[in-house]
This record gives structure tokens, sequence and C-alpha cells, in this order.
């Protein structure tokens, strides 16, 4: 792989040109390579050792604490040593202003090693990366520095029960603390009650303090919630007390584990259902008595405005979702390279001669027939690919914050339309990757011997976090593509365009660019017929196909761009990778636009009773 992200890096997206910024003139390319080695390295040594028993030693809750294997405990004190928690932050804050891309690059290594035990940092720089962007000095003092350096890790606290798509269901209620509440120095004081499902490391003893940010609504003068997004309000709530020096106070906040969720895979990360305000660890202290004078009610300090909750989150999504993208491909990429392994030494089966099959001959590999060879060339333009997309889509974010004015607006833009792809494409084909590494074993494939099926199990997650796959779809058809008159896709035409041209004009790729421009030119057609009666529910009841024909579109241009690359410096796989993805998965567009296009209703009007 690292010859892959090197190739990628290096010679596709000329990381090097970066080093002309301000930002990051204190780089070079060593300084970047060095950073990749670090992460190689640690991961290989800290991580990869234990993916196993972060599985088969899921986290364990006794009614008082949580436990988990000494490794992960390990593994993340490692990861918090290299300073990647903080990789792309100023310095002043302990960062190292790395760009994005080589930041993602280097997290890729310890994705693939072992996802489940990213989980804890992906959200705790997340989580402070929020902070940094919408809290008060004090906040980002207080918390987000302690979070960046390791000290206490953080979550995300969206989901409940009844409220997982649908957020504007949110029902955790958040009231002043008393009459001093806003002369808080930490923040607005407000105390807390509901029930927070699905959180993710939302509770272990990794690190002394949690800092939960969670969405909650203000009730109004009424005492009634207001409906929709517009009421949530976004609040920090660290586990443990906290004072202005960051110091803990010794005070428990009414944050309680009502117990773990026992996951399919990812099992390493603990999954939390959490209760606030409900009066288990009461608190007295502050301006106010709690929510019943008894000190109930999970102390939270408001951050940005009221009503601002989730636009303070979704600043964050692009990023989280490119980093969701890249943790499926990584998952997709370790099952390639076992299952490639495997093919290479198992020998089973001979070839087709003239004459029929020579059984007085030994056994050939498996890499040897035709179709091992198509699921791993499969694996190979989904995985190779994915990762290409999600460095893509990272360098986007460097130009968005460090390009001239022009470049970081079109950035921007190119981002909003490409990352429901980003989070969504992966999740998808990288899965199936993981299914054709489980194929390519055979029996052994299907037993916990080998590490494919724990690779597939922890990356069915994937379509599911961080917006499922049909909220993904109808983001990109019923919003992104229309939004300021089209020209995020307008914008992306033209990228793509661009690629077609120089493909055309190198010897080979004629014939891809012109299958490109015909695919192109399809999604434009059928972007248009679904919206052509302005009726939502026509346009999005195949919101889910257009997302992986337009993925698709998009995979392709991407594997066209690389190829252009790839042949001038001889990269042989790459340049086959394209071809598959040419003719084996471009063809599919035709089936998934079709019934876009049609604005086929054969979904939507069936009657529930006719099941
Ligand atoms: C392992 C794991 C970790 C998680 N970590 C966190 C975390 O750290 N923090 C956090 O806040 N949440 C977390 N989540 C929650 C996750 O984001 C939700 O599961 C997700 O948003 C879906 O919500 P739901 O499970 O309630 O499913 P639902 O919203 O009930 O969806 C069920 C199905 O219905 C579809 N659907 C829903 N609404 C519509 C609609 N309007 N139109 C068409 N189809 C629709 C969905 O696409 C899906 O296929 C985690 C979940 C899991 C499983």
């Amino acid at each position: 792989m690292r010859a892959t992200l090197d190739f990628l890096l290096n010679d596709w997206l000329q990381v090097d040109t970066l080093l002309q910024r301000e930002r990051f003139a204190d780089h070079s390319p060593e300084t970047f390579a060095s950073v990749l080695d670090t992460c190689e390295r640690i991961a290989r040594e800290k991580y990869a050792p234990f993916n196993r028993l972060s599985d088969t030693q899921e986290p364990h809750f006794d009614g008082e604490r949580v436990h988990l294997p000494p490794s992960t405990h390990a593994a993340l004190a490692a990861y918090v040593g290299t300073g990647m928690l903080a990789a792309a932050q100023d310095y002043e804050v302990g960062g190292m202003q790395l760009p994005c891309v080589v930041e993602m690059a280097a997290n890729a290594f310890f994705g693939k090693a072992s996802m489940a035990m990213v989980g804890y940092a992906m959200l705790t720089s997340g989580n402070a990366s929020l902070l940094m962007a919408h809290g008060t000095p004090l906040q980002r003092q207080v918390f987000a520095k302690n979070e960046f350096a390791g000290r206490w890790f953080g979550t995300m606290c969206l989901s409940e029960p009844q409220a997982g798509s649908s957020l504007s269901d949110v029902a955790t209620r958040a009231v002043p603390d008393g009459e001093g509440f806003e002369a808080e120095p930490l923040g607005p004081r407000y105390r807390l009650r509901g029930n927070k499902m699905w959180i993710s490391a939302g509770e272990h003893e990794i690190t002394e303090n949690i800092v939960h940010l969670v969405l909650a609504k203000i009730p109004g003068p009424d005492g009634a919630l207001v409906a929709g997004t517009k009421g949530i309000s976004l609040f920090i709530v660290p586990k443990m007390m906290v004072d202005t020096r960051g110091a803990l106070t010794g005070e428990r906040n009414d944050v309680a584990l009502a117990g773990l969720n026992h996951k399919l895979g990812n099992r390493g990360t603990t999954n939390t259902l959490l209760n606030f305000g409900e009066g288990k660890f009461p608190l007295r202290g502050g301006s106010g008595a709690g929510l019943d004078g008894a000190g109930s009610g999970a102390v939270g300090y408001l951050v940005g405005k009221p009503g601002e909750g989730l636009r303070c989150m979704f600043h964050m999504m692009n990023e989280a979702r490119i980093s969701v993208g890249l943790g499926a491909v990584m998952l997709g990429y370790a099952g390639y390279e076992a299952s490639l392994d495997y093919a290479r030494q198992r020998p089973q089966g001979r070839p087709f001669t003239g004459n029929g099959k020579d059984a007085s001959q030994p056994q050939v590999p498996l890499i040897q027939h035709a179709d091992i060879k198509r699921m791993l060339l499969a694996q190979k333009a989904y995985v190779e690919g994915g990762l290409a997309l999600e460095l893509f889509c990272a360098r986007l974010v460097d130009e968005q914050h460090t390009g001239d004015a022009a470049a970081a607006k079109d950035a921007g833009t190119l981002l909003e339309v490409l990352t429901p792809i980003a989070k969504s494409w992966p999740s998808e084909w990288a899965q199936e990757a993981n299914s054709l590494a489980i194929q390519i074993l055979g029996g052994y494939g299907y037993t916990r011997d080998f590490p494919v099926e724990q690779y597939w199990r922890d990356n069915r997650l994937n379509m599911i976090h961080e917006g499922t796959h049909g909220i993904q779809g109808l983001d990109l058809l019923g919003r992104k593509v229309t939004m300021n008159g089209g020209t995020g896709l307008q914008l992306l035409a033209e990228r793509v365009s661009r690629t077609i041209e120089q493909a055309g004009q190198q010897a080979g790729l004629a014939e891809p660019a012109n299958q490109l421009a015909a695919a192109l030119q399809k999604l434009g057609a059928a972007t248009k017929a679904a919206w052509a009666t302005g009726v939502p529910e026509e346009a999005l009841a195949n919101a889910t196909p257009y997302l992986q024909a337009f993925g698709h579109v998009v995979l392709a241009w991407l594997w066209l761009d690389v190829a252009l690359v790839a042949q001038r410096v001889g990269r042989q796989g790459q340049v086959a990778a394209m071809r598959y993805f040419f003719a084996y998965e471009l063809p599919k567009i035709d089936a998934w636009l079709a019934v876009v296009a049609q604005r086929n209703d054969t979904c939507r009007t069936l009657l529930e009773e006719w099941f």
C-alpha cells in the first residue's frame, strides 16, 4: 500500500506544491515522508497485532466500569505520542500544521491496522476541531487543547433512540442552570436531561475525562421544545467537571452509562446508551441546584448561539465524512492485501489446456485463475479508487483553507457535491471488496481463523453511521446537485471534461475518455429528468440508484485521471484497474440511471399491504 499511497500523493496529487504555501512553509518532502513512516510503523507494531483481540475481547461493562483490553490503551497512548490528534492544527495549539491530505494519508495506516481502535482518536480530533471553530477562547483552551494533547478524549452525541436520521426529533432538553447561568466562564451553563443512543467512545477509562458534545433543545417560555432542527443547540458536557484551568474538580457530572451496545463489528470502539441528567450523579455546585433542586441534570456549557447546534456540527461533517470514507477504504484495503497474499500461496485447481485439464500436473496457485484475478482486480479498483477519492477530497480541503480566493471557493463547492460520494461510495464498494476477499479464501474466509470476515463485519457499519446510505442519496440529489443553480455539478463536469480532454490525447486512453464523456452526459440528462416535474417525491424516490451512478461516474473520472499519470510512470497495475473499472463497473450506471430518469414509481407507489 505504501508505494500506491506515495504514488497518489506525490505523482498524482503533487502534494509538494503545497510547500509553497505559507502555512506549510516549515515542511518538506522529508517531513511528510517521516510522518508517514512513523504512522506506518506504529500502526504495524501497536495496532495490527491487536485488531483481532479488540474484536474477541469486546468492551465489557461490570455495572460500574467499562473494561477494554490493555492493548487498546497502549495503542492509543502510542497514537497520542505521535501528535497526530492535532496534526493539521496550528502550532499554537500544539499542532503540526500538516496539510489535511498528508494527515489523512498518515491516518490511513491506522485504519488498515485496526479500524475499531481508530474510532476514539477520530472522534476526539473532530470534537476538538469543532470547538476550535465555534468555541469561546476559554472553551478552546480548556477543552480543545486538552483533547488535542490526548489528555481527554471526545464524543459526538447526536442520535437518540427516537431520533436517528431525523435529528429534528431530538428530545434532550437543556434548561438554564439558575440565575447566573450566563455568567459562567466556561460558557452559559445549562442542565441537560435526555438519552443519547449509539454514542461511540461514550464510556471508557483510556483518558481521565471524556468531553461529550451534545445536541439538545432549549425549551421556549411555554416549556415546549421548538419543532425542527432550528431549535437544536450544542453543549459541552464533560464526564468529569473541570475548572477554568482545565483541572478536574473531583466532581462527576450527571452522565451515566445505561449500557453498551453489542455490535456486529467494530467492537473495539465502545458504543453506548448514555443517560444525561437522570440524577445518578447529582451535582449541587455552580449557579443552580439542578432540575429537581437536588442536583440532577447534566451540566452543559453552550457552544455558539442557541439554535445553531446543527450548523456547528455540520461544520465538521465534510472532514468527518472523508474520514469515514477513508476508514471504509482501509478496511477494504486490508481485505485486498490478505486475499492477494492467500491467492498467491494457496494451490488449487489446474489451468485449462487445449486437451482439457492435466491432473498429472501439480495444482496452480489460485491467483492464476482468471476468476480470482477478476475478484482481485475488482478489489484493487474499489480500494485504490476509493483511496484516490478520499485523498482528492482531502486535497480539496487544503485548497479551501489555503488556496487563493477563487480556488478556495471552487474547492468548497466541489467538496459539497463530492462529500456524499466520499462517505457513501467506499462504504458500499469497499464492503463489496471485503466480500470478494472472503470469496477468494473460500471456506477459510468464512471462518474466524482468517481476518477477512472481521474486516467485512467492521466495514458494514459505514453505510449506517454519519448519515445512512439512503440519507446521503437524498442529500446528493435533493440538495447538493441543485443548490446554487447547480454550480457544483457544473464545476464537477468541467473538471471531468478536462480529464477527458487530456486522456483523449494520450495513447491508449481515447476509448475510456469517450466512455466517460458519454457517462457524464447520461448523468446530466438523468439529473434533469429526475427534476423535470419539480416534484420531490418523484425525483427522490430513486435517490439511492442516483447516488450509486454518480459515485461510479466520479470514480471512473478519478481512475482515468490516475491512469494518465500511472501510464507515464509505468504503473501497469493502476492502468489495469482503470481498464477493469471501465469494462466491468461503469456500464452499471445505465441500469441505475434508467430508473432515475424515468422517475420510476415502482417503489414509491407500492402499497404497504402488498408486501
Ligand atoms: C456502531 C454505531 C456507531 C454510532 N456512533 C454514533 C455516535 O458516535 N454519535 C451519534 O450521535 N450517533 C452514532 N450512531 C448513530 C447513527 O448515526 C445512526 O444509527 C444513523 O443516523 C441512523 O439512525 P437510526 O439507526 O435511528 O436509523 P433510522 O434513522 O431509523 O433509519 C433506518 C433506515 O431507514 C432509512 N430512512 C430513515 N429516514 C428516511 C427517510 N426520511 N427517507 C428514506 N429513508 C429513510 C435509513 O436510510 C435507514 O436505512 C452510531 C451508530 C452505530 C450503529
